[in-house]
């Protein structure tokens, strides 16, 4: 590993002070090993660490920065909106915008914005429960809806990442309404609603999930969920806050942007649409958003929720990301996949690649599809450990776990992709 003497020193400061030292558990590095990267700056696909070495960024802060970092126009905007005061606690006009443009985009007929992904998720099912009278949940294992408690049972990202079994922290009876099933497997979710019918308030899904690595819905999967749904009264949540904005310009997981004859009753967005600030938001059929407070009794509120600058930031965001631009972000996907794949191979090293649109990742040591949780941990997590090394070493910032999804930004270009051709052949032996 190459020594990164700056970033050591902060990340023992920062374990003075903090869990770990880090704010997120992932960044942590505990899956790979070694001393996390602590990054100075970044400008389109790269980022440079406070050693001074610079990286090609496959994570993308894990999802939002679907135009490279510090867009030109994004900053500019963001610069404008900053000299006009930073919060008001009032409604102000770039929080509309963002509403009318991810209406106009999506399915929903209105939106509540939030600051996080979790945030969005713990609102929607609670505004489900309130729908619907019912307490009963429906997730899916290797899903990962955010750190809200009712959520947190078999999750992806970094629970398994860390893994965490169940989520001490959380009391028995907040899970004991949550059913946990194996995503792609239509039997078991027919005889959860056959049992659990008339109780069940909702089901929630990440669109095409990437908390296990990517594993993508089968065709018509989503299509089925949202049927049983609405056969037995129950809403449909669709969570594409990693799949919104980011697989298509109409912010749904679909094909060529149109939702695969499926409709989500509600919808939760995050990532993308904040433009790398904390920006997130859900949204719906107006008959069931009409109960949230003011207008009906389901409470939910945030003291920094649509803030002028996070809102301006994921506007500016939005109205860059152009149908063209998904073009291209999903060839520079594939590109890399091939590469990917091609180096692999080369060294012998049994994998598949999986991806949703754009997002894709490796599953390391199988060769069948990978359609559930059982699967994706099925895979030999610890050849990622070395491969991730050797391409940290090359320059290639790579997700720090084997079950993270990598995203591509439309601002990698020749000169990224060939830095991370040059790093494969050697990561790839290393993963032999
Ligand atoms: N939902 C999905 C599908 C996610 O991928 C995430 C975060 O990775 C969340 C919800 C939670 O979002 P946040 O981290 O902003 O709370």
């Amino acid at each position: 590993m190459t020594p990164t003497p700056a970033s050591q020193k902060l990340f023992d400061r920062a374990l003075a002070v903090s869990p770990g030292g880090v704010n997120s558990p992932v960044r942590a590095f505990r899956a790979v090993g070694g001393t996390p990267i602590f990054m100075k700056s970044g400008s389109g696909a790269w980022l440079t660490d406070v050693d001074g070495k610079t990286y090609v960024d496959l994570v993308g802060s894990w999802g939002p920065m679907l135009l490279g970092h510090a867009h030109p126009e994004v900053l500019a905007a963001v610069d404008s909106a900053v000299a006009l005061g930073t919060s008001f606690g009032t409604p102000s006009e770039p929080e509309v915008l963002l509403a009318e443009e991810i209406v106009a985009r999506t399915s929903v007929d209105s939106v509540r914005l939030v600051s996080s992904g979790t945030e969005a998720t713990m609102s929607a099912i609670r505004l489900a429960r309130g729908f619907t009278g019912r307490d009963k949940i429906v997730k899916f294992a290797g899903c990962y809806h955010g750190h809200v408690d009712a959520l947190l049972a078999e999750a992806g990202s970094g629970v398994v990442t860390l893994g965490i079994p169940g989520t001490p922290g959380v009391p028995a009876h907040v899970t004991a309404d949550t059913i946990v099933l194996p995503f792609n497997d239509r039997a078991a979710v027919e005889a959860a609603f056959a049992e659990y019918g008339a109780e069940i308030a909702c089901l929630i899904t990440e669109a095409a999930p990437g908390n296990m690595g990517v594993v993508p819905p089968a065709p018509g999967f989503n299509a089925f969920l949202s049927e049983i749904c609405t056969a037995n009264g129950a809403l449909f949540i669709s969570d594409e806050v990693m799949t919104g904005f980011r697989v298509t310009s109409a912010g749904h997981w679909g094909v060529d942007g149109k939702v695969e004859g499926w409709s989500p009753d509600l919808v939760t967005f995050g990532k993308v649409m904040g433009g790398g600030f904390p920006a997130a938001a859900f949204g719906g059929r107006a008959d069931v958003m009409n109960l949230l407070a003011p207008v009906g009794p389901v409470y939910q509120a945030g003291t920094l929720s649509g803030n002028p600058i996070a809102t301006t930031a994921g506007l500016a965001t939005l109205k860059l990301a152009t149908p063209d631009s998904y073009g291209r972000l999903d060839a520079t996907s594939a590109e890399l996949q091939r590469l990917v794949g091609e180096a692999l191979t080369a060294e012998g090293v049994e994998h598949i690649v999986q991806n949703a649109g754009n997002m894709f990742s490796v599953f390391w040591g199988v060769t069948d599809r990978v359609a559930n949780f059982a699967d994706a941990q099925e895979q030999e997590a610890w050849r990622y450990k070395a491969f991730f090394h050797a391409m940290l070493d090359a320059g290639v910032y790579l997700p720090p776990s084997a079950f993270e999804c990598w995203f591509v930004s439309a601002a990698h270009d020749a000169e990224a992709l060939s830095r991370i051709a040059e790093a494969l052949p050697s990561a790839a032996r290393a993963a032999a």
